[in-house]
This record gives C-alpha cells, structure tokens and sequence, in this order.
C-alpha cells in the first residue's frame, strides 16, 4: 500500500473525504454528526417549532415504525448504515454491495498473503488439522500437528492409531479425547468409504466424523480450490458490524454474504476476513484508530478510537510483520515505527 493512502487509512479522519466522495456515502461519522448536530442546534435557535399536534406526532410514530418493521424483515436492506455515520439515512441493496466489495478489496490491499493459517500439505492433513483447530488456536494446532502426521501420515495409519497415543499427542488442543475420536473416526470412514482419499464435494465431506459445513469449506476451498465461504467466530462477528448481514446461524450469514460476493471471491474473502478479525477487529477490544478501513465501517467507534492506544491493541504473526513483500502500512507499526508485537495466543 503506497505510504501516504496508508497514512490516511491509519486516521480515519484523513482518508474519510476520499473514501466518502468514492463511495458516494456521507462523509466519516465524528465530523457529520457533530456538523449536523450544530446545525440542527442553529436552525432550532432561529426558528423554534411549533408542537405538532399529538395525534400527528402518534401516526408520524406509527408510520415510522411499519418502515423500520419493514426492513427489518429484510434483513439489513433499508436500514441506516450507521447511527453515526449516516444518520436517519438508510442503505440500498446496490450501496450494500459496493460497500461490502470494496471492504473486502481494501482488505485485499491490506492481508495481499491471506491464506489459511493451519500448517498442511495434502487435502488430509487439512481436514485433520480444522477438526483440531476447534475451540484453540491454529498456532497450537500447527505446533501439534507435525507430531501426528510423523506418527500417522495416511488415513490407513490414523483409522488403525491407538487412541491412547493419539490423545497423547492431541492434549495442548485441549478436548483431546473428543478430537481424538473425531480424527481416528474421520480416517476410518475416508478408507471404508471413499477409498482412502477426501472427498471433494461438500455433500460427502459432512458426513465424516467432525466435519460441519465450516471445516467442509475450509478443505474444499483451500485444498481443492472450490469456493466456499467460511463462516467462523471472527467472520460472524465482522460482517454484523459491517451490516452486511444480521442474521445470526452460520448457514444463513454463508447465504447472505455470499449473495453480496461473486463466487470466485468466497474463499480470499473469508481469508480478508478473518485475518482482519485476528490482527485489528478484535472480539473485545477492536482497534478501530488504527483500522484502515475505518471509513467504510459502520461499527467504527464500538472500540478504541484513539490512534496511539488502537496500534497498542495490533496483533501480529510470530516473527514480525507478514507482509515484508508489501511496504508495511503504518497501521502495523508500532509507536517506534517497528513492527507490531507478535500475534499471541487468541
Ligand atoms: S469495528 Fe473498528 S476495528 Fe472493526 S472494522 Fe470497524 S472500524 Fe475497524
């Protein structure tokens, strides 16, 4: 990312009029509310309203309220983008998708080497690798997965493990007697039913042992390069506070999000996603000061604003910045312009 748009991305505030006037959305939220409120505040003084009469003011009430009913029920069409940002001003299906579009083309610019971040070297050990990667980190699974697939390198040798051994080398990723039986029950059906090979359609891969429609995705997106959307805890969260969706089942927000996308972009944009929700769109503390695409999120406010505390909260892969291909934009920079501290247990 060229270094002076990596600067104003850092700020909010410095890349709003050049998000906003490309977008064709209001202006970033702090400076429209507050121009607005002070408008609004004048235009009271001038002229003070007479009291509407209550029966209007009851069916003005009413009326508002069928609308928003209205939309709710479909889904985030026709709601405001932002209490902020855009207030009282309510979204379009066509300003849906170009917003959505060009977040996920920001975060291209920004994660260019998104990629799943569990360590595999055939379509096995990926579908292995996502059944432990429940409930802990990949960093973890990818620390204990070298051990397992040195032990058990092929379906044939996993199905035909001692569970015992296995739960041994599963331990640190925690409910290792639950994934132990998952893996060894996955490898038995993979040699008795589909000749000892993973199955490269969605349909088959549910059936095995421990595989939902996540970790299906997961392996056919990445090991057999057909596009899937992946809808984990980092996901689910982004894309409600990006108003893409607000449904709450991840079949559903697979459904809605990917209506928004075409096809060939499902499996990087789940990468997009999920690497921003790991390093800046945190669970608890989002770093939204130093969030770059700031501009286009709706959400921006729900966590630290503050540019020096936000690249606090910055997590980063083990060993520095990830991106040496890349200028590192300044939001992966530390204070001291060093690269942000590494990306820690999460
Ligand atoms: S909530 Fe904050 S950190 Fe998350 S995408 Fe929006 S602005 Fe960025």
């Amino acid at each position: 990312m060229p270094a002076k748009k990596a600067a104003d991305d850092v700020n909010p505030n410095a890349g709003k009029a050049a998000a906003d006037k490309a977008s064709g959305k209001p202006a970033v939220i702090g400076a429209v509310t507050k121009k607005a409120t002070a408008k609004k505040a004048t235009a009271k003084k001038a002229a003070p309203k007479k009291p509407a009469p209550k029966k209007a003011v009851a069916k003005k009430v009413a009326a508002e309220k069928a609308v928003t009913d209205k939309a709710a029920q479909k889904d985030v069409v026709g709601k405001p983008v932002a209490g902020k940002a855009a207030v009282g001003k309510a979204e379009s299906r066509t300003a849906l998708v170009r917003r959505a579009r060009r977040i996920n083309r920001e975060l291209a610019e920004i994660y260019p080497y998104a990629h799943p971040e569990l360590d595999f070297e055939n379509p096995f050990q990926l579908v292995v690798a996502t059944v432990l990667s429940a409930q802990t980190t990949d960093l973890r699974v990818n620390q204990t997965t070298p051990a397992l697939f040195a032990a058990y390198p092929t379906p044939e040798d996993l199905a035909a493990a001692d569970p015992e051994r296995v739960e041994e080398i599963l331990r640190p990723t925690g409910f290792f007697r639950a994934k132990t039986k998952s893996v060894i029950g996955l490898s038995k059906a993979l040699v008795e039913e589909f000749g000892g090979e993973v199955p490269g359609r969605l349909e088959d891969l549910v059936k095995l042992p421990g595989v939902g429609r996540k970790t299906a995705f997961v392996v056919l997106g990445n090991a057999f390069g057909r596009p899937g959307i992946t809808v984990d805890t980092h996901f689910q969260r982004l894309v409600r506070r990006w108003r893409w969706t607000e449904q709450t089942e991840p079949d559903k927000i697979e459904a809605a999000v990917g209506a928004l996308f075409p096809k060939s972009e499902w499996t990087m944009l789940s990468h997009h996603v999920i690497f921003h929700g790991r390093r800046i769109c945190h669970a608890r503390k989002p770093a939204c000061g130093a969030c770059p695409i700031a501009p286009l999120c709706p959400a921006y406010g729900e966590g630290e604003t503050d540019p020096e505390k936000a690249r606090k909260l910055l997590k980063y892969e083990k060993g520095g910045f990830p991106g040496q291909r890349l200028n590192p934009p300044q939001a992966y920079l530390d204070a001291g312009g060093r690269p942000a501290p590494p990306l820690g247990a999460e």
